[in-house]
């Protein structure tokens, strides 16, 4: 290929070097191989024949119409094949009679004949194109404007061919029973068959998530190394706070805050995640942490994700700590604690939003940090807390239940609670799915929950009409309701109002002092109003099952039973997957149903563990290789820490982080 050329296509995909197109994988592959025979097939099969030109056919219908046909005679199949080609008459010059070719096309069976319209056709003599894109399996790249699929191969075809291959290979001497690397990336490029396609693509996929599982187990290993200087217990806070609780904690409460106090007993610092689904109590796991901080006289801070959740949570945290002669300190953008010179001496639990991680703040001396619904922030920001201190302890806490293979892949440097069930005396929550048509209804229900003193959330997609006309604004969605339920009934809340409007609008919900709050989702993360028990969400199709399954906890979280709606925009928008929700109303249920119908990345994506995203492993489909590489490489972390004796996996692991496994070459 012309130099020009090669450059612009480079240019276009925004690479330096053609040896970076090694990494632009293709996104499926075209079986193009002769091996089908043209009178076996099937109207819509897809079929590459290789044969003769045996006949052809320029028909004119006025001026500037007509068609071009080709019988082909396949070589040593039966049957003919008829190419056909409309309004190019220039093409009859490309395949006179007698000519050899490789055609691939889409089969149409008109009148007993095999056809293909508009086929690829390569000169068959010319034995290099035709190996390129037919007669073989044909890799189809994502393309980008610009850049044509068969230049495209054909550049990626000579590049391989001049290729020397991979002067290192991670995987040397680890012990991984996997393909040759440089092997498998020509095969994955243009396999010599299904089979050795399948072999080089697990060397890949074994590659990527060996590497990232070294660098967790790498992780890990240091964070076991750090000796954390635990200062002598010097109060009882902890049993005074259970005392005066008006619950008692739940089994599940009681197991996780005891395998607390065993991370707290050991000379590493603890770091901890805590799944538990929406409602389970994880705030009163994080106390006794956090107690158990005090108790030793040093600090804890809790980091919450948006400002309506700092304030909330401050106001649980007063209450419950305030009479222990705890202070709780609130940060966020508008407010900032006095002088914490003042408080010397004086246990303290700092609350926050990202206002926590700013410069300047000091939290004393930090013995534990706790970062609520960890999935709202990213490694960074849990690094910049722990920054707070020297080596405290960590407990990160989700309600987004992660799948298994999720939290192996991702989750292999922390220790896992699960705070399973929910306490006692909570209402059941009904949920339903319904289309527009539906609402009059709804709202009439919902009539009959206000009369009964109870509250209703209505969330919608965004706050203003946008060119997406046919989502339900805010808007207008909540003029519609004060229409419907009195204008008194009804107040906004969204993430652009001012913290302390919102907080207003928070408080005078909780205190009963309107029915319905129509909000975006804002909501979606902790809030707790016991009296709300209707929750409706339009367009709910736009949400993921995550953030539904968030929603729908607003609710339910009094004695009485609760109900959550979801309104398809549109009849049939995602009903598979909101009924999901219909049927369960487990969390870990929801994710893995997530997981399994919209792959990992909207889950969670990779970004909240501070992981680049993955190349080619499908989390969805590699499970088990995932298990194969994790295993491995704590084989080899365990062996060699420092991974002395494998230099080039160390190169990988230490540019992980900046590149992504594959790509860092
Ligand atoms: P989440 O796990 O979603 O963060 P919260 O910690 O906000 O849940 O708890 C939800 C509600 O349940 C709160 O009102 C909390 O006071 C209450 N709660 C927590 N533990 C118990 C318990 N053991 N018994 C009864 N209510 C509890
Ligand atoms: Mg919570």
């Amino acid at each position: 290929m012309a130099l020009k050329k090669a450059e612009a296509i480079l240019s276009a995909l925004g690479l330096d070097r053609a040896e970076e197109l090694l990494f632009h994988l293709p996104r499926r592959y075209e079986d193009r191989g002769c091996w089908i025979d043209p009178g076996t097939c099937a109207e819509g099969d897809a079929l590459t024949v290789a044969g003769e030109i045996v006949r052809t056919k320029l028909s004119r219908w006025g001026a500037r119409r007509c068609s071009f046909d080709a019988w082909l005679q396949p070589e040593g199949r039966l049957g003919e094949v008829r190419l056909s080609w409309f309004n190019m008459p220039y093409i009859k010059t490309n395949y006179p009679e007698g000519r050899r070719v490789i055609a691939h096309g889409t089969v149409k069976l008109t009148k007993g004949e095999v056809r293909l319209f508009h086929p690829e056709v390569e000169p068959w003599d010319d034995g290099e194109e035709a190996r390129i894109h037919v007669d073989r399996i044909v890799p189809i790249y994502p393309l980008v404007e610009g850049v044509g699929q068969k230049a495209l191969r054909r550049l990626v075809y000579e590049t391989i061919s001049d290729w020397k291959g991979f002067p290192d290979d991670p995987l040397v001497g680890t012990g991984a029973e996997v393909a040759d690397r440089t092997w498998a990336f020509r095969q994955v490029h243009f396999p010599d068959s299904w089979e050795t396609l399948k072999a080089a693509r697990h060397r890949m996929v074994f590659e990527e998530l060996f590497v990232l599982q070294t660098v967790l187990a790498c992780r890990r290993r240091r964070s076991m190394e750090v000796v954390r200087r635990r200062s002598e217990v010097v109060g009882e806070l902890v049993e005074r706070w259970r005392a005066g609780l008006p619950f008692e904690l739940t089994a599940a409460q009681v197991r996780v805050c005891a395998e607390i106090d065993a991370d707290l007993g050991r000379a590493r610092p603890m770091n901890r995640l805590l799944q538990g689904d929406v409602g389970s109590g994880k705030t009163a796991v994080a106390v006794h942490a956090m107690l158990r901080a005090l108790e030793r006289g040093e600090a804890a801070a809790f980091l919450a994700p948006t400002e309506t959740l700092a304030q909330q949570q401050a106001g649980v945290l007063r209450r419950w700590l305030e009479p222990l002669g705890v202070r709780v300190e609130l940060w966020t953008r508008t407010s900032k604690p006095g002088d914490a010179g003042l408080f010397a001496g004086v246990p303290t639990v700092h609350v926050g939003t990202h206002a926590l991680l700013e410069e300047g703040v000091d939290l004393g001396r930090l013995g534990l940090a706790v970062i609520d619904e960890q999935h709202k922030f990213g490694v960074l920001q849990r690094g910049a807390l722990l920054a707070k201190g020297e080596h405290p302890d960590l407990l990160v806490m989700t309600a987004t239940p992660i799948p298994r293979t999720l939290c192996l892949a991702f989750y292999g440097d922390l220790d896992v609670s699960v705070l399973d069930g929910v306490p006692a005396g909570r209402g059941r929550v009904k949920t339903a799915v319904r289309t527009r048509e539906q609402l009059p209804k709804v709202w009439e229900f919902m009539k009959g929950e206000l009369a009964a003193g109870r509250q209703a959330f209505v969330v919608f997609p965004v706050i203003d009409v946008s060119e997406k006309a046919d989502l339900k604004a805010l808007g207008s969605g909540a003029e519609e309701l004060k229409g419907i339920f009195g204008a008194e009934a009804v107040r906004i809340l969204h993430g652009r109002m001012g913290s302390e409007e919102k907080e207003a609008v928070m408080a005078d919900f909780r205190a009963g002092r309107f029915g319905v709050l129509a909000a975006t989702s804002v909501i979606e993360v902790g809030v707790d109003v016991p009296n709300a028990t209707l929750m409706v969400v339009e367009n709910a199709e736009r949400f993921g099952l995550a953030a539904l399954h968030q929603l729908r906890g607003r609710v339910g979280r009094g004695a009485a039973t609760s109900y959550c709606v979801l309104v398809m925009g549109e009849e049939g928008a995602g009903r598979e997957r909101l009924e999901v929700m219909e049927r369960t109303g487990d969390g870990f249920v929801v994710a893995e149903e997530d997981f399994r119908l919209r792959g990992p990345g909207d889950v969670l994506g990779t970004a909240q563990s501070g992981l680049p995203p993955l190349a080619v492993a499908d989390l969805l489909r590699d499970g088990e290789v995932l298990a194969a590489a994790k295993q491995r490489a704590e084989v080899v972390v365990a062996a060699d820490p420092e991974l002395r004796s494998h230099p080039e996996l160390r190169r990988r692991v230490e540019r992980w982080l900046e590149g992504g496994a594959l790509r860092a070459t």
